[in-house]
């Protein structure tokens, strides 16, 4: 679909259609700046393409965990864990997973429709839930933990909003969520039209208690006529900043190139108007 810069205001804060979702939350943490102008302006950064290859590992992961969850079984990665769990069922357990639906609760502070879209729930035996995400990458080494990742942070509050929404529907809720990762090995010899991934289960404690005070923020940023800050380190805006400066220049020093030919235009134009002595 082509990028639209003037996305209809349906879409935008006070908007019928305006939810906040949790990519959202990351978005306002990674840059208050990007976050108004997609959610008050109605312009969002342009999207990258599909990640076509991880969308199908998430649609085979549902499909296989969906086999547990019909049989009420623990799936084998879970045994093989120490995850005494099995995949949860319940009725609205597709729209929990759809994109732009998704678990939703409305926090009456600010009246923020908060919601976002979890990729599977599984249940101990404790009865509580547990937020489970799907991940695929390829880097090397096998992945048994999120600390020698960048994203860690990110994901512990990834894992801590849907823990959240989940607890303000009032289900009971586990704390240790986990990342299932399929990390494609590119040390294989040849391709032979296959990637081997290998499977791991990462634990991830969410975190929550920043979410409150973060829609307090939010809020306020979006009830603001001020520009907010933007991020640190985007590479984004240094290119829009470089690039603009770039055109600026180019346009500054074709219009003064302009002026001097416009200049030296009307002085042959007077002097052929001069009448000649001879
Ligand atoms: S810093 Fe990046 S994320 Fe923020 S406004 Fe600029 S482009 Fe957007």
């Amino acid at each position: 679909m082509a990028y639209n810069p003037n996305r209809s205001s349906d879409w935008n804060y006070g908007g019928k259609k305006w939810r906040l979702s949790r990519s959202k939350i990351d978005l306002f943490i990674e840059c208050p700046r990007c976050f108004y102008l997609n959610n008050k302006l109605g312009t969002a950064r342009p999207r990258g393409p599909a990640f076509t290859i991880n969308i199908a590992v998430d649609t085979l992961f549902k499909k296989e965990f969906d086999i547990y969850r019909a049989k009420k079984e623990s799936h084998p990665l879970m045994t093989q864990n120490s995850i005494k769990a099995i995949p949860y069922e319940h009725k609205d357990m597709d729209i929990w997973r759809e994109n732009f639906k998704g678990l939703q609760f409305t926090h009456k502070p600010t009246g923020f429709i908060v919601s976002g879209a979890v990729d599977d729930i599984w249940q101990n035996e404790r009865g509580e839930l547990i937020v489970v995400d799907y991940k695929s990458t390829s880097k090397k080494g096998r992945i048994e933990s999120l600390s020698d990742s960048s994203w860690e942070d990110q994901y512990k509050r990834q894992i801590g909003v849907y823990q959240w929404l989940l607890l303000q529907n009032n289900f009971p809720v586990s704390k240790t969520g986990y990342f299932v990762y399929a990390n494609a090995r590119a040390e294989e010899d040849v391709f032979d039209g296959k990637l081997k991934f290998e499977i791991t289960v990462v634990p991830c404690d969410g975190q929550t208690e920043w979410i409150e005070p973060t829609l307090e923020k939010i809020k306020k940023c979006l009830e603001s006529n001020n520009i907010p800050i933007s991020g640190n380190n985007c590479e984004f805006c240094s290119y829009r900043e470089a690039s603009g400066k770039k055109l600026q220049k180019m346009y500054l020093d074709q219009g003064r190139t302009k002026q001097k030919r416009q200049r030296k235009d009307v002085c042959r134009e007077s002097l052929s108007d001069t009448p000649t002595l001879f």
